[in-house]
């Protein structure tokens, strides 16, 4: 359904600084699949889910839907024509809706531009706010009278309503509180069953990730590290960066948290700005050895469907 191939999204920030945002990342998502991808903030994942549904011109690399490329620079026609297929739920559901507009005129926006009838309109923005866990007495509401989990699900309706096939959610639960995240994800993975969706889910929350993905991907400094079924990258990450990562990932009962004894990661991010060669992760990896600065790992598959990019499985 999807794929990339050495895609890149740079941005030149001044004659000689060039931010590597997303540096190389060649990936498949398959029809119906949930694919999610995790990292740190500054990672590029949410990058690369802009820069693959055309908000971002591409650097270099290509990009298919359904086996058709993708434009390396949409125009205004391209972002029509594939907005029918593919749409975004965004991170911050307040900064993505207008704060002028009612729920109707803003969930049933794209129905209107194709010229649907208002009393049309009205029914089915009142159909998907129902199915999104909404009243359609909703509808004459403004943004800021609904809760953050509830703007979220008009983001979710506004998105849907168009029955799309593939959909980047990007971030979706990062700005909800703990509460309404589990909420907000099963109400996700059940249009996704029942409308066939393919889905890229981004995130940094793996515990959440996993629960919700058919398979994930791990993303440090612009690159892919590791890739494969989501309980086998979860249960067994061999990637160093992947480990630590989930190592470092919060015990959701407070008991346990307290007595496990984890191996935290620790350090910054690197900078993405004129990244040269060897792994990206190698400040910061405790299992580093002296090639890994200078030399850049390459994806290698260590069992099926499951890819590593490090020097410790060369
Ligand atoms: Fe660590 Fe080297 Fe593997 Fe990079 S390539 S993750 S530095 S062991």
């Amino acid at each position: 359904m999807i794929k990339t191939l050495a895609l890149k999204k740079h941005f030149q920030l001044a004659r000689h600084q060039t931010l590597h945002a997303v540096d190389g990342i060649s990936l498949e998502i398959a029809e119906n699949e949930i694919l999610g991808l995790v990292g740190e903030s500054g990672s590029g994942k949410s990058t690369f889910g802009k820069t693959l549904i055309g908000l971002h011109e591409r650097t270099s690399g290509d990009a298919f839907y359904q086996g058709e490329p993708l434009p390396k620079k949409f125009t205004a026609a391209d972002h029509l024509r594939y907005s029918k297929e593919i749409q975004m739920v965004f991170q911050d559901p307040y900064a993505s809706l207008n704060p002028r507009m009612t729920v109707l005129d803003m969930v049933g926006e794209r129905l209107s531009l194709r010229g649907m009838a208002r009393s049309e309109v009205q029914e089915q923005v009142a159909y998907w706010l129902s199915r999104v866990g909404l009243h359609p007495d909703h509808m004459s509401r403004y943004p800021h009278e609904f809760s953050g989990g509830q703007r979220q699900r008009i983001g979710i309706a506004r998105a849907m309503i168009i029955e799309p096939k593939f959909v980047v959610c990007d971030e979706p639960i990062s700005a909800l509180d703990v509460s309404v995240q589990a909420q907000v994800v099963n109400l996700l993975e059940d249009l996704q069953r029942s409308m066939g969706l393919t889905l890229l889910f981004i995130a940094h929350d793996l515990s959440m990730v996993r629960y919700i993905s058919d398979r994930m991907a791990v993303m440090y400094l612009g690159t892919l590290v590791e890739t494969g079924p989501s309980d086998a990258v979860f249960f067994s990450p061999q990637h160093p960066y992947t480990q630590l990562l989930i190592e470092s990932n919060p015990e959701p009962d407070p008991k346990l948290e307290r007595t496990r004894s984890a191996q935290i990661l620790t350090g910054e991010i690197t900078s993405p700005v004129n990244v040269g060669p060897g792994c990206r992760f190698s400040d910061r990896c405790p299992k580093a050895m002296p090639h890994c600065s200078n030399e850049t790992p390459e994806p290698i598959a260590i069992a099926t469907d499951h890819i590593v990019a490090c020097h410790l499985y060369r």
